[in-house]
């Protein structure tokens, strides 16, 4: 029997994971991949909340399989992720009566007892799937076979959920209370995904320096980044994402002293005025993050090209001024960040802000406010890239796309090269001759 899966993958990098993991999952039970849709007998769709336009696409998305369902009763419908959450999915089976298992983020486990067993088990195992790091007991981090010897970055959770509760944010609430990994599951995994041929591990979490304070007397991260250091074959090694009062000076040691742990730092300020950072209770002011980066930059910062820095902005935050809006914009000038992903303020359902605070800042001015900071960070960008020109630098390699090759630099800068070599997998010196706010040029 030949028996087909697709997966459809919405949102951040630890859903990426997730995919990869219920792929793994389901061909272990003999289902093979397909990248088509209408031939599959199982469909998962890997969905995100974090804002409305996630879920709206995450629904689209769901009412597209209607008619394949009705096609194919015997086709499987999984719905999973953030659109179903940690805690009950009910109202979403009464819209949805189509689709067959619900799985929380992370958990492969109510689809293959599903497909095992039936509903019942289903649920039990959905139901019971919500304190703990489950997946672990269902596979180790087998890459699904398409990948295996193919993929050269890749991404393991090692904190999952969150604790945080920032007021604008629905993770907490989809993903549940925070939980690290057990170190030694991390290091058999990334043990495992680098003898199929992965070069490159990211570590995942919502507050990622948070890793190990859940568990008593568990290794930190810094001791993490260490242990996983001693991997031979492990080429580089990167960890997102990481919150102002978290980042601490053990933490930024080990990035110095560990040649695989590159140096690039993802670290969200979310706004530069103080008084919206108390409203989205961030914990930290403007002046805090300044010294910061300061600190970052003054441990990590030794000759060319030093360190690389991104950050997470959210415009048109309940209540944010005009006045407000320019000393994130005034900040995110003075700081000079290589990379800022921005985001229009979306409210969320159940957080603080959608109960307690008027979605009062228009959709227009939002939208001003975000080319206004795109505009400001591609000048930046820009001008901070155009410092590799004529420059030398390590390059690992990670995919052909048309006629290039694309890799990333150390600081995480994405580079294009021509070359007729086989490059995939490896780090070459790449002399860079062209660049721009996103991407470079360059020739081994
Ligand atoms: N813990 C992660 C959060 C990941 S969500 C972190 O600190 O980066 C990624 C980004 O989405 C957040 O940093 C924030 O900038 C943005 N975001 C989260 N909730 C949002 C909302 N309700 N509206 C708009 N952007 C939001």
């Amino acid at each position: 029997m030949d028996m087909k899966y697709h997966i459809w993958t919405e949102g951040c990098q630890m859903n990426v994971a997730d995919s990869q993991r219920v792929a793994s999952a389901l061909e272990r039970i003999g289902y093979q991949a397909t990248r088509q849709a209408e031939e599959a007998d199982v469909i998962v769709l890997n969905t995100c909340v974090v804002r409305q336009s996630a879920e709206d696409k995450a629904y689209g998305r769901l009412h597209s399989l209607r008619p394949l369902k009705q096609k194919n009763p015997r086709l499987v419908i999984n719905l999973m992720g953030c659109l179903v959450g940690v805690r009950s999915y009910e109202r979403l089976k009464q819209r949805f009566p189509f689709v067959d298992v619900f799985s929380p983020p992370s958990d492969p486990r109510p689809l293959v007892a599903y497909l095992a067993q039936g509903e019942s088990q289903a649920l039990e195992q959905a139901e019971t799937a919500q304190r703990y790091a489950l997946m672990d007991e269902e596979s180790p981090a087998l890459l699904p076979e398409q990948e295996r010897g193919q993929l050269v970055s890749a991404f393991v959770p090692v904190v999952l959920g969150c604790s945080h509760a920032c007021t604008y944010c629905i993770i907490p609430y989809r993903r549940g209370v925070e939980r690290s990994r057990p170190a030694e599951t991390i290091l058999a995994e990334a043990r495992l995904l680098v003898a199929q041929g992965v070069k490159e591990i990211t570590f995942l979490g919502q507050i990622v320096d948070r890793y190990g304070k859940d568990i008593p007397g568990g290794a930190d991260l810094a001791t993490l980044l260490r242990q996983t250091h001693e991997i031979e074959g492990l080429e580089r090694i990167r960890f997102l994402t990481s919150h102002p009062n978290w980042m601490n000076e053990a933490l930024l040691e080990a990035v110095a002293a560990l040649p695989k742990v590159m140096p690039h730092i993802e670290v969200p300020i979310q706004a530069g005025d103080d008084a919206v950072l108390e409203n989205m209770k961030r914990g930290y002011t403007a002046d805090d993050y300044r010294r910061l980066i300061a600190k970052i930059r003054g441990r990590l910062n030794s000759g060319f090209p030093g360190v690389s820095i991104a950050t997470d902005i959210i415009v048109g935050f309940p209540g944010e001024t005009e006045a407000q809006f320019q000393r994130t914009y005034d900040l995110l000038e003075e700081l000079r960040l290589d990379v800022a992903h921005l985001a229009r303020y979306s409210p969320r359902p159940g957080t603080v802000a959608q109960r307690r605070m008027e979605d009062d800042v228009p959709a227009e001015v939002k939208l001003e406010r975000f080319r206004r900071l795109e505009t400001l960070q591609e000048q930046i960008a820009g001008e901070i890239n155009a410092g590799y020109l004529g420059q030398t630098v390590p390059v690992l390699f990670e995919a052909k796309v048309k006629e290039r090759w694309k890799g990333r630099t150390e600081t995480n800068k994405l580079v294009f090269v021509e070359s007729t070599e086989d490059l995939q997998g490896q780090v070459r010196m790449v002399h860079i001759h062209w660049t721009g706010p996103w991407s470079m040029l360059g020739m081994l």
